[in-house]
């Protein structure tokens, strides 16, 4: 289906056709979304979204850095969240967080609040929608442990406050649906440091152990249930295997690299092959973390 700027509602944010935006995902590849939307506000995307035709697929889009855009491009409308889904709210139990709001400007400002608990947050470069979608996390810490309640707007259903334990929140995975939009998370806080985490000295861990500084979607495979896809990943002899410009990292080998201008196709191509050594080397099917939308250029 080609989408025609007839069919789509009329809206006070941005509407931008053949929208290239990968130059704002991690990788820095991939082709253009048909049409890109950029809601003014909750009330803009409430009407967009209640008078779209069911039939036109949407893609919710965060920091683009647990994602890959593939070369072909995105049919569809790829919705992106701008600052007005960002603020906080401070509650006597709770905290309200915007879902566009990334993770490190979340961790500092509890820092600089002194509510405790947000510290692994700093590290993990998406938004506050991405990372609970995701069920992100690290340093023994994932979004299930700090979440309270996400305010969503789902495509059917309208706009609901889901609390945590109906989400089915499991390792870096929800029961979210890919078309229901986070809009704003409920945290519990904690005035007490009880894990002991500073945020420098977590970055310090984490650069000296992951390319971060590098184009990169972060882990590409998930860890399968007793055993670290880096580890099976460095014996099955993929450490530095690279594919036209893409590369597994040096550094940490579940990461893949943008190195020299890789296509998406490099990079899911080199990923796919890493897979199948591994399956060859340790019967194990590794499973992508990184989720890749759109179609490829082949
Ligand atoms: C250097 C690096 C290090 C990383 N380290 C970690 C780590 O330690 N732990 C970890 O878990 N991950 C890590 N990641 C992966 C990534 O940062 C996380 O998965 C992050 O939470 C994704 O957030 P995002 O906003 O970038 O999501 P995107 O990549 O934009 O999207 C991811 C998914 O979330 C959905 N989504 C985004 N926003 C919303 C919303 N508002 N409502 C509904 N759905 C939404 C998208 O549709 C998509 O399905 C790392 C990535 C990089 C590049």
């Amino acid at each position: 289906m080609s989408l025609s700027l007839k069919k789509i509602p009329k809206v006070r944010g941005n509407l931008i056709p053949n929208a290239d935006i990968s130059s704002s995902s991690w990788f820095k590849v991939g082709g253009p979304f048909e049409l890109l939307f950029e809601p003014e506000d909750e009330l803009d995307l409430v009407h967009f979204i209640e008078n779209l035709c069911d039939r036109i697929p949407i893609f919710i889009i965060g920091a683009l850095s647990n994602t890959l855009i593939r070369d072909g491009g995105v049919k569809g409308i790829g919705i992106k969240l701008n600052d007005n889904f960002s603020k906080i709210k401070i509650y006597k139990n709770y905290i309200e967080v915007g879902a566009s709001l990334l993770n490190m400007k979340f961790a500092r400002y509890a820092k600089n609040n002194n509510f405790y608990g947000y510290e692994f947050l700093s590290g993990i470069p998406g938004t506050i929608g991405g990372s609970i979608k995701m069920n992100s996390g690290c340093y023994g810490k994932d979004m299930s442990d700090i979440l309270y309640e996400v305010k969503i707007l789902d495509r059917t259903k309208g706009l609901n406050n889901i609390k945590r334990n109906k989400l089915d929140m499991t390792y870096r995975k929800t029961s979210i649906n890919d078309e229901s939009i986070i809009l704003s998370a409920k945290f519990r806080y904690s005035s007490e440091n009880k894990d002991k985490k500073n945020i420098l000295d977590l970055k310090q861990q984490r650069k000296k152990t992951q390319p971060i500084n590098k184009l990169t979607g972060g882990s590409t495979f998930k860890n399968p249930s007793g055993y670290k896809a880096w580890k099976l990943i460095e014996e099955a002899g993929c450490r530095g295997l690279s594919l036209g410009g893409a590369k597994v990292s040096e550094m940490h080998t579940n990461f893949i690299i943008n190195y020299n201008n890789a296509t998406a196709n490099d990079i899911e191509s080199l990923g796919n092959i890493v897979k199948s050594r591994v399956y060859k080397n340790s019967g194990i099917k590794l499973e992508w973390e990184i989720l890749k939308i759109g179609f490829s250029n082949k």
